[in-house]
């Protein structure tokens, strides 16, 4: 049984929500009214507040600015087809978040904080939760270091924010990605499988030097010998050859997506073969030279699937069928879909109703 929280409960003097045109939404830009805030001090989570989205005011010498001791998380709200406010999978969140803050030596939440600043957030902004076709409320969690010190070690403040963005589609159409071979995302031992800011700060460069090429993003291969395909930007990557699903297990270099799982307890029990096991990227070399790749796509919160249209590795684009023609991730794009609307029935337990 979970004890619920107090929270105080701000109110905005002016909603922004006649701003928003929800036909044209941009991709993590716009901001709703409100956002959950909690502080940790003296060694225990307080103040839980909803109050206005706002600016925060830090110190220059907070650490944050400085060490990146931070984590995050990224799940979407939906409306069902009945209008109810649902989030999909979002104690899956929880888990990783914490997961993630231990790594991070950030202290731990508990579960009726995450859980009730989250669901009396979305109850607050419930107007902002976008109901066309392919939009929602993007929701993003994170926890940060707030002591205003410039040496290294775990902060003793932090602050456990939550924010929510209506989002339109994260990608328009089928991505170019390339396989690195020279620089990395994460390496055994390291906090590739945490959802940490430096994580993607790293990310940038190899990322824009791929752009600059005329790719959209990288598949990261393995740290030690680039041989092992790992996953592609913010997405977990999966190969369909010969009926089968093909993705890389997910140890401590690879981060544990949600939607992963849920592609793959779907493809699962739906018979269709799932392969979770070393990538070696000659195989798929081999397999796309032979044009065994039926498709290849990377699943995330915000794509949901993205379709891969080509490959690139050493100077060499390779083309995949066309995306018509793509059964395996399709179908589990229009179940995940049905599920969230409610069109389907929810065998597994991920909806939950705010
Ligand atoms: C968030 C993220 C994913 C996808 O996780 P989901 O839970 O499916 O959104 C995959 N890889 C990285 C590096 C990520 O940050």
């Amino acid at each position: 049984m979970i004890e619920t929280i107090d929270i105080k409960i701000g109110q905005t003097a002016k909603s922004r929500i006649n701003e928003l045109d929800f036909d044209n939404i941009p991709f993590g830009r716009v901001f709703s009214d409100h956002m959950f805030v909690a502080e940790f001090d003296n060694g225990v989570w307080k103040n839980f507040e909803i109050r206005p989205y706002e600016f925060l005011s830090l110190s220059p010498a907070n650490t944050i600015l400085h060490y990146g001791q931070s984590v995050f998380e990224g799940m979407k709200a939906y409306k069902n087809l009945n209008g109810e406010a649902i989030l999909f999978r979002p104690l899956d969140n929880f888990i990783r978040l914490n997961k993630s803050a231990r790594r991070m030596c950030i202290p731990e939440l508990p579960e009726e904080l995450f859980m009730g600043g989250l669901t009396e957030l979305i109850r607050k902004d419930s107007q902002w939760i976008p109901d066309r076709p392919g939009t929602s409320l993007y929701v993003r969690p994170f926890i940060f270091a707030s002591d205003d010190y410039i040496g290294i070690k775990p902060s003793d403040t932090y602050k456990f924010i939550i924010f929510t963005c209506p989002v339109g589609a994260y990608y328009s159409q089928p991505v170019r990605v390339k396989i690195e071979t020279e620089f990395s995302r994460a390496f055994e031992g390291g906090v590739g499988y945490a959802k940490t800011g430096g994580n993607y700060a790293a990310s940038l460069y190899p990322a824009k030097l791929a752009q600059e090429k005329g790719y959209d993003q990288l598949i990261w291969t393995d740290g030690k010998t680039h041989q092992y395909i790992e996953e592609s930007g913010t997405m977990n990557l999966m190969f369909v050859i010969d009926g089968k699903i093909i993705t890389a297990p997910t140890d401590d270099t690879i981060l544990k997506g949600v939607t992963r799982d849920s592609a793959l307890t779907l493809a699962r029990d739906w018979g269709i073969e799932v392969e979770e096991r070393k990538v070696a990227v000659a195989e798929i070399l081999e397999a796309l030279k032979a044009g065994k790749v039926q498709e290849a796509f990377g699943t995330g919160t915000a794509a949901t699937i993205a379709h891969i249209a080509e490959i690139g590795y050493d100077g060499v684009d390779y083309q995949l069928p066309p995306v018509e023609g793509r059964t395996v991730s399709n179908k589990i794009l229009a179940a995940l879909n049905d599920i969230k609307l409610g069109k389907a029935e929810d065998k597994f337990n991920w909806i939950h109703k705010v």
